[in-house]
């Protein structure tokens, strides 16, 4: 399973195998994705693939930039 997450961070979209701590490609920074049973990161989506996590994306940067 693949989520699609917003680093809490600096808000770069980005997707991760792991649902335990999310490294941020944009700013480098780790955040847990759980605190006491819940997210504390903002889950997107979950998608079952890679080819599917990329697609999700580039398809959200796309819709974050356009309301801008
Ligand atoms: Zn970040």
């Amino acid at each position: 399973m693949y989520y699609i997450v917003r680093c809490p961070k600096c808000g770069a979209i980005q997707a991760t195998t792991s649902s335990s701590e999310l490294k941020c490609k944009g700013c480098g920074a780790s955040s847990a994705m759980r605190r006491e049973g819940q997210w504390s990161v903002e889950i997107l989506a979950e998608v079952p693939d890679a080819r599917t996590a990329g697609f999700m994306v580039r398809k959200l940067k796309m819709m974050e930039a356009a309301k801008k």
